[in-house]
C-alpha cells in the first residue's frame, strides 16, 4: 500500500541560507542511492519537506517497485534521519480521511488492543478543521471502528501521523536514517584508501560529514597482485554506496619503494615510505580540488601510528590530514566495518604493499631531524620516481 516516502532530516544543520543547498543535495544523494533499486522514482521537495513517489502513482497496478531495496538503498543516503512509508491520500474531507485512517490501521497492522495516538498537523492553513480537532474526530472514528484499541498520549504504540497539505500524508513508522549530513555539502577529501579494514571506515566516517572523496591506493606491483587491487577497487565501491562517485587513484609505487629500501635504514623505512605516500596523495588532492587528505590511522595502533610517527608523516602535508578513527580501538572500527559491509572484503588475505617491505623493528619514536637527513640521501633520484609515479597513476571512476 505504500507508493511514497516521507524523508526526515536533520533540521539544526540547515537554519538559514544553506537550506536549500542542503536540501538539494540531499535530493541529488537520494537520487544516485536510488539508481540501481528496481521501479520508478520521482524525488521532489515540497514545503521544506522531501518525499518520494514510488512506481507509477497514477496506475498502481503497473508501477510495481521495491519496496525493501528502496528503504535498504535510503539507509546509505547520509542527511536522512528518518524514513517513513507513508500513504498519500486526496482531501475529500474529514469522513472520507477517517475512513482512510482506518484502512491504514487494517493494512499496517495486525490490531488487537494496541495503544495509539492521533497526531495530525495542518500544514495548509486553509484547511477548515484545527489540528487538534482532526485528533479528536480521527480518534473517534478509530474507536468506533477497533473498540479493542486505546489511547494512550504519552506512550502509544502507534503513534498516527496525518500530515493536511495539498494532500494528506498519513504514516506511523519512522525507519531510522544514518544521519550526518548529505555528501557534497562539505567540500571533497582525499581518502588514502588502502585494502585494509581501517582506512574504508575513515572513509565512511568523513563522508557522513557530507564530505565527497576521492581515493588514493598505492600498490607494488609484482609484489603485490592484482587480485589485491582488485580488493581495493572493491571496497572503493562499497563505500562508493554512501559516498556517490569516487574517482579512484592507483598508483604505482613498486620502484619508489625499493628505492627506499636500497638507500634507507630498514628500521625507518615505514615512515618514510608514509611521508612519500602523503606527498603523492596531497598531489592528486591539490589537483581535483580536494581540501584535506584522510587516513585510517589511530593512536598507538601499530608502530607507524604512535604520537611520533603521525607527526612524522604530518610533516610533509600541507594541507590538513584528518583521521576519524584517531580515538577508536581496533573493535570499535570492526563493528563499523561489519555495519557498512567492508569487513569481509578487508579480510581478505591478500598481500598489502607495506607489509612486504616492512621491518623486523621499524622505529616507533621516529626522530624528525634523522628521518629528514635519511630522505636526503634519496637526492633527485626520488623526485624523478614520484614523477614518474604521477604520471602513471590510472585512475578508476567507482560508483
Ligand atoms: P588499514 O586497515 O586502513 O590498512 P592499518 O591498520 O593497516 O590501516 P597502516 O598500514 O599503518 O594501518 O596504514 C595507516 C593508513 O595509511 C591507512 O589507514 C591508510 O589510510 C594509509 N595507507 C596504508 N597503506 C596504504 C596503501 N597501500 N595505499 C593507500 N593508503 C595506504
Ligand atoms: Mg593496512
Amino acid at each position: 500500500m505504500f507508493r511514497t516516502f516521507l524523508i526526515k532530516y536533520g533540521e539544526i544543520a540547515i537554519k538559514g541560507k544553506n537550506r536549500h543547498l542542503f536540501e538539494d543535495a540531499l535530493v541529488k544523494q537520494i537520487c544516485h542511492a536510488l539508481r540501481p533499486v528496481d521501479g520508478k522514482f520521482h524525488v521532489y521537495k515540497e514545503q521544506g519537506r522531501i518525499y518520494i513517489d514510488c512506481g507509477s502513482q497514477e496506475d498502481p497496478e503497473n508501477g510495481m517497485f521495491d519496496f525493501e531495496g528502496t528503504v535498504e538503498a535510503l539507509k546509505c543516503v547520509f542527511g536522512i534521519v528518518g524514513i517513513c512509508p507513508v500513504l498519500k491520500v486526496e482531501d475529500r474531507g474529514i469522513e472520507q480521511l477517517g475512513t482512510d485512517v482506518i484502512g491504514f490501521l487494517e493494512q499496517a497492522y495486525d490490531v488487537h488492543g494496541q495503544t495509539f495516538k492521533v497526531a495530525a498537523r495542518r500544514a495548509r492553513k486553509s484547511y477548515p478543521i484545527e489540528s487538534m480537532e482532526v485528533d479528536r474526530v480521527l480518534g473517534g472514528r478509530i474507536l468506533e471502528a477497533f473498540p479493542q484499541m486505546r489511547v494512550d498520549v504519552h506512550e502509544p504504540e502507534i503513534m498516527l501521523h496525518v500530515e493536511i497539505r495539498e494532500k494528506i500524508y498519513i504514516y506511523s513508522k519512522i525507519i531510522p536514517g544514518p544521519g550526518g549530513m548529505p555528501v557534497g555539502t562539505n567540500g571533497k577529501a582525499m581518502l588514502l584508501l588502502s585494502g585494509g579494514i581501517d582506512s574504508p571506515v575513515a572513509g565512511y566516517m568523513i563522508c557522513k560529514r557530507g564530505v565527497r572523496i576521492d581515493a588514493t591506493y598505492f600498490h607494488a606491483p609484482p609484489y603485490t597482485s592484482e587480485r589485491a587491487k582488485q580488493k581495493v577497487v572493491d571496497l572503493a565501491r562499497r563505500i562508493a554506496k554512501y559516498a556517490g562517485p569516487i574517482d579512484l587513484h592507483v598508483v604505482n609505487f613498486t620502484d619508489i619503494q625499493l628505492y627506499i629500501y636500497d638507500q634507507c635504514p630498514h628500521d625507518e623505512l615505514t615512515i618514510i615510505m608514509r611521508r612519500y605516500m602523503m606527498r603523492i596523495a596531497e598531489h592528486f588532492a591539490k589537483e581535483t580540488g580536494s581540501l584535506a587528505l584522510v587516513t585510517g590511522e589511530s593512536i598507538g595502533q601499530v608502530a607507524s601510528q604512535t604520537m611520533q610517527s603521525l607527526a612524522a608523516t604530518n610533516e610533509v602535508c600541507t594541507i590538513p590530514v584528518f583521521r576519524p578513527l584517531i580515538g577508536f580501538d581496533k573493535q570499535e572500527i570492526v563493528n563499523v566495518a561489519e555495519r557498512i559491509d567492508t569487513y569481509e572484503t578487508s579480510i581478505l588475505p591478500y598481500e598489502d604493499c607495506c607489509t612486504i617491505f616492512v621491518a623486523k623493528h621499524p622505529v616507533t619514536k621516529p626522530n624528525l631531524n634523522v628521518i629528514r637527513r635519511s630522505e636526503q640521501k634519496l637526492n633527485e633520484k626520488i623526485d624523478e620516481l614520484v614523477r614518474t609515479a604521477i604520471e602513471t597513476t590510472e585512475t578508476i571512476r567507482v560508483w
